[in-house]
């Protein structure tokens, strides 16, 4: 092997566990890092969890369906991540999917923590959404009213669809505002491109 290989790999394998540190901090647990970050054993991932959290990963398999995501503020919640990540995709050259998912999160949390509000959607339940949109379980509908895209079944018709923020639940007040300005943030960044 030359220097210029054993260099090449081990900067590889920094780079790798940048990586899974980077989904650790944001909530990934192990599912999400042995599908992203392959070229690390489980072993290492998991003491890489060990490091970060101080504490063992949770066992067990992620009990999520496709339907936690079409409930209301959920739905919300997922649709402005999932407005972020679809605009990063389009029209950021050469980013993986990592990058896509830790980018797109970490704009949804930082929008949604200055608004003072609690986030309904950890990293895992992000990555999952993406399993969905990309498996054609999910996918993004426009509102007919607002005009503004959200996380619908891929089967549901849409040329009926009408949004949380637009026929909100009764008890929604305050959510609501909060909301509209995410919505309207997400596309005001797609717009700015
Ligand atoms: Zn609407």
């Amino acid at each position: 092997m030359t220097t210029t290989t054993a260099s090449k790999s081990l900067a590889d394998e920094a780079a790798q566990v940048m990586r899974a540190v980077t989904l650790i901090k944001l909530g990934a647990r192990m599912q999400v890092l042995e599908s992203e970050i392959p070229k690390l054993s489980r072993e290492r991932l998991i003491r890489l969890y060990r490091e970060v959290k101080g504490a063992s990963p949770p066992k067990g398999m992620l009990p999520f369906s496709e339907d936690w995501y079409l409930t209301w503020a959920p739905n919300i919640h997922t649709s402005m991540f999932a407005n972020v990540y679809a605009f990063l995709e389009t029209y950021s050259d050469g980013l993986d999917r990592v990058d896509l998912l830790t980018r797109a999160y970490g704009l949804y949390a930082e929008h949604f923590q200055v608004q003072g509000e609690l986030l309904q959607m950890d990293l895992t339940r992000a990555w999952t959404f993406i399993r969905f949109r990309d498996a054609g379980i999910l996918r993004l509908a426009g509102c007919t009213r607002c005009r503004g895209k959200f996380v619908a079944h891929a089967h549901e018709p849409s040329h009926s669809m009408v949004c949380g923020i637009c026929r909100p639940p009764s008890r929604a007040g305050k959510t609501k505002a909060a909301a509209k300005a995410a919505l309207e943030r997400s596309v005001a960044l797609a717009q700015a491109a």
